[in-house]
């Protein structure tokens, strides 16, 4: 395995573990979850979920207009609890492309890599987003299973 592949592999491994938090939504619609990482240390994680704590999520409350705290928004929120001023440049990893506000409050938090396993639908991602990315100088990757795969059979 050379460094690429090495470093796609541990990517791999941190998309598993926001995969793992994901399993703690209790939307039923689409489970997302979030890892932020400073210096390679976990800092913070979060899952999506209904604003209002408590508040069991079933289908009679799961509307369209229901308040939800994104898993991005969930995991800044605990990182807050924390010092983070050691940290200079964070790394959320997530298991859904970031939509516009989340990404705008993980730059804001001091984010400047994402890791995204799934690609967000265009009206999560729409308005500035491109140009949000490319002036804040954030590195914005899908991680895609499929090509590692593909670079372990080549092998
Ligand atoms: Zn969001």
């Amino acid at each position: 395995m050379n460094l690429k592949e090495s470093k796609l592999h541990t990517t791999l491994s941190r998309i598993e573990n926001a995969g793992f938090i994901s399993e703690d939504s209790p939307d039923t619609r689409c489970k997302v979850g979030c890892i932020i990482e400073g210096d390679g240390r976990i800092l913070a994680s979060g899952f999506n979920h209904a604003i209002s704590d408590g508040v069991e999520w079933d289908a009679t409350i799961n509307k369209p207009n229901m308040p939800i705290k994104h898993a991005e928004m969930h995991a800044l929120d605990k990182l807050s609890d924390f010092d983070v001023l050691p940290y200079k440049k964070l790394t959320a990893i997530v298991t859904k492309q970031p939509c516009y506000e989340c990404l705008v409050d993980l730059v804001s938090a001091g984010v400047k890599t994402v890791y995204y396993r799934d690609k967000s639908s265009n009206c999560w991602v729409n308005g500035p987003y491109d140009e949000f990315v490319r002036s804040n100088g954030v590195e914005l990757t899908q991680i895609d299973r499929t090509k590692f795969d593909e670079a372990n059979l080549a092998k």
